[in-house]
């Protein structure tokens, strides 16, 4: 028996005027997730608490099982590892941008013209950088897509209660990154921090890809600014908090990020670039050859696109890609000697274009269930299930009893 979890971002919603009231997700035509509501278990979740705004990491290391409040300080490392750095606990890392700062040192453009090409060439003269008076801390550094990279620091009496770099908004130099306790361990790195930022200047103003660009019109990408610090959490790996060998299909640096920390094997998918113009194909095929695998027992999954529909504030194009996941959901149901689990990491809904703490959906599909009369997937539909109203971190208990993979607790 296997368990399948999958989770398609920023689903949930709330009814819009546009649509008659219904949810993108009520207002879409999804006849594999009805029939799987109707074969299934439904219930509503809220991924962290009632009324939480969960984040999409929070929320996942949520639904693991894992408490957010324990071991999340910020996105950082989670980036660091989706990328495919090693990261350990105890690193401290962050988001960076690389951004275009002028002879004033003033930040001209945050997104250095939205480079693509050359942040390899560039990241290769900052990797492994010794900064002066601070030798001992191991400086690991590489681009991401577009005009973002990682930084991960590691080493002796570092810390995260640091501020950030990024200034937020052109025209104004690089913010000053001050320690946000006392400290001694936050105020070494808030020094290392500042020192990195000016040192990234010298190094890369005059760097041979930058004078091109310049050359070209283009803005060069001569300073990098670190944000979203976090410290890398010691985690119980995944397989021996539950003894299920896992692997992760996602598309986004930050949940490839939390399956990597969490020990799961991650399988890439040629073309899953993430947004509604994903290669659903491709993913879909990838979820089919996994569970496949003798070798894994459990599978997270995480489809992007509608989550950034919802920030994008396109409903249209919310209900469309809803409709384009549910062809996904008629191939996973065939897979036999599943426990399949279909729900969102969270609401964003349209009308905010953002994240919100209303409660999603949720249905488990598999040989033991008590199939309830739910025979539609949508917000509304799934409160009268039999699972009722469940929290994030009940998920993966509820899975490990079907599976009858449980402990009893008392005697
Ligand atoms: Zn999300
Ligand atoms: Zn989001």
């Amino acid at each position: 028996m296997k368990g399948i979890i999958m989770i398609i971002d920023g689903m949930g919603d709330r009814p819009l005027k546009e649509l008659g009231y219904k949810t993108p997700l009520e207002a879409a035509n999804t006849p594999n997730m009805d029939k799987l509501a109707e074969i299934g278990i439904n219930g509503i979740m809220d991924p962290i608490r009632p009324g939480i705004r969960a984040g999409s990491d929070t929320s996942h290391i949520s639904i693991l099982g894992y408490d957010p409040y324990e071991v999340y300080t910020g996105r950082g490392p989670f980036e660091a590892a989706g990328i495919g750095l090693e990261v350990i606990a105890g690193d401290i890392a962050f988001r960076c941008n690389f951004s275009t700062q002028d002879e004033n040192g003033i930040i001209t453009d945050r997104r250095a013209g939205r480079i693509r090409e050359g942040t390899e060439k560039i990241s290769e003269s900052i990797n492994n950088l010794k900064l002066e008076g601070f030798e001992d801390i191991e400086i690991i550094f590489k681009e991401s897509t577009g005009h973002r990279a990682v930084l991960v620091l590691r080493g002796e009496g570092i810390s995260d209660k640091v501020s950030d770099s990024d200034p937020k908004n052109e025209g104004k130099p690089p913010k000053e990154v001050i320690s946000l306790d006392d400290s001694q361990e936050a105020q070494k790195t808030a020094q290392i921090l500042n020192k990195f930022v000016e040192t990234s200047y010298e190094l890369l103003k005059d760097h041979p890809v930058n004078l091109k660009r310049i050359e070209k019109g283009e803005n060069p990408a001569n300073v990098i600014l670190p944000r979203g610090v976090g410290a890398v959490p010691n985690l119980v790996p995944f397989s021996e908090k539950y003894g299920l060998k896992a692997a992760c299909i996602a598309e986004t640096g930050l949940i490839k990020g939390i399956g990597k920390i969490a020990g799961m094997n991650l399988i890439e998918v040629e073309g899953a670039t993430g947004g509604t113009d994903t290669n659903l194909e491709n993913i879909t095929k990838s979820i089919k050859n996994t569970a496949e695998d003798d070798n894994c027992e459990f599978i997270l999954i995480n489809i992007d696109g509608a989550d950034e529909a919802g920030h994008d504030g396109q409903m249209e194009e919310k209900v469309k890609f809803i409709e384009k996941v549910d062809t996904v959901i008629s191939e996973i149901m065939q897979i036999d000697d599943v426990y399949f689990i279909l729900t969102a990491d969270h609401s964003t809904p349209i009308s905010v274009m953002d994240h919100t703490g209303d409660p999603v959906p949720i249905i488990i599909k598999g040989p033991e269930v008590r199939v309830d009369d739910v025979n539609k997937f949508s917000e509304r539909a799934a409160v009268s299930g039999g699972l009722c109203r469940i929290r994030g971190s009940d998920v993966m208990n509820i899975l490990m009893d079907l599976m009858n993979k449980s402990e009893k607790f008392g005697a």
